[in-house]
């Protein structure tokens, strides 16, 4: 792999080695890399000739915040980051009273195709490499300027589609010599990829698993999610109950209320019924307004919540920040691809 900073430190150890430096080169090399420089020539305790050789073989990718949004509302910062081929992606830093949270992308575009969601409608472009997702961390947590301890894995993408490169990006920010970031802090969260949740469950990873429901019920669940006809809500189910099982862990579950989709009180109690044995939160999440998209925010959100919390459940509505600068999955890639269309149509 010519890409320094996806290696692992035993990789990066042995790719040193193999240039004929001694073994401890590999350790300094990786902390500098997690450090966040953005060239050889800061990595000032090593030798020049290793640098030049460094930078002819391995070049230093360094994404490139293009755009930066910062909400008057609640200070989240919103970035869309220009990746060495050109291709963007974004991220969103929040602060909340558990800590300085960032949201992240795991691919360019995604091909799950759901239908309330803006990172999908242009299909997926290719996935995100491990430094890619880790850098993202890394250069927002440096322009903030703040330190960030939590990770979520629910930008534009689906992890679980791009599983392996997720494992290495989760292997690298996890490092007590990189940015030491403990699973317990990281979350991560999939349409539903049912291959993808098994794997995790046997990896007993100490992180949070999200799963987007969005409906217990097979035929709205297929109509707003194309993955439920390959991978059906009760087959889900059925993984998450394993999951808990292996791993002790509780899974969060998130539900976009859309109105007259998925609101009614029979979908409520059906959930329940299929969590029985499972200690389950629903988080709720007030649908963002997709202006491609005809499904509209739910008028019935706090009935929905009042009739999951009757049967015992815990359902919360998720907090929603950077209300005023497109902060949700996919807005401001799609607003800028947008406006480069425009830009190339009027020439
Ligand atoms: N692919 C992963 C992670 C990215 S999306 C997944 O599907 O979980 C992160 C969350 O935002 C998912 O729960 C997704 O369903 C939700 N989401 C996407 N578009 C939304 C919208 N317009 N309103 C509310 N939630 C949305």
């Amino acid at each position: 792999m010519c890409d320094l900073k996806s290696q692992t430190l035993p990789e990066l150890t042995e790719t040193l080695r193999a240039m004929g430096e001694p073994a401890f080169r590999g350790r300094q090399v990786f902390t500098w890399l997690h450090k966040g420089v953005k060239s050889y020539e800061e990595m000032r305790n090593l030798p020049g000739s290793l640098r030049e050789k460094l930078k002819s073989r391995y070049p230093l990718a360094v994404p490139q915040a293009v755009r930066k949004q910062i909400s008057r509302l609640d200070g989240t910062v919103k970035y869309l980051w220009e990746l060495a081929d050109g291709n963007c992606i974004e991220s969103v830093f929040m602060r909340y009273r558990h800590g300085n949270t960032v949201c992240i992308s795991s691919q360019v575009g995604c091909r799950m195709g759901c239908a309330f969601c803006a990172s999908t409608i242009a299909g997926k472009v290719r996935d995100l490499t491990p430094s890619e997702m880790l850098d993202q961390v890394l250069f927002t947590q440096l322009d903030v300027g703040e330190t960030v301890s939590n990770i979520v894995l629910m930008g534009i993408g689906e992890p679980l589609d791009n599983l392996d490169a997720v494992l290495r990006f989760l292997e690298l920010v996890n490092h007590p010599d990189g940015m030491n970031i403990g699973m317990r802090h990281i979350s991560l969260s999939t349409c539903g990829l049912v291959p993808g949740i098994r794997r995790l469950a046997e990896l007993q990873l100490q992180l949070t698993l999200s799963v987007s429901l969005h409906a217990p019920d097979r035929e709205t669940r297929s109509k707003i999610m194309p993955v439920n006809r390959a991978y059906d809500v009760d087959e889900l189910f059925d993984a998450c109950h394993d999951y808990f099982q292996k791993t002790g862990r509780r899974i969060s579950f998130e539900y976009a209320v859309i109105d007259g989709v998925n609101d009614h009180d029979w979908q409520a109690d059906l959930i329940a019924r299929k969590l029985k044995g499972m200690p389950g939160h629903i988080n709720l999440i007030p649908l963002n307004d997709v202006a491609e998209s005809p499904l509209r925010p739910s008028r019935r959100l706090a009935a929905f919540q009042k009739r999951l919390e009757h049967h015992g459940l815990t359902a919360t509505v998720r907090r929603s920040l950077g209300g005023d600068i497109d902060a949700s999955c996919g807005q401001l890639r799609r607003k800028a691809m947008e406006e480069a269309q425009k830009g190339e149509d009027s020439q």
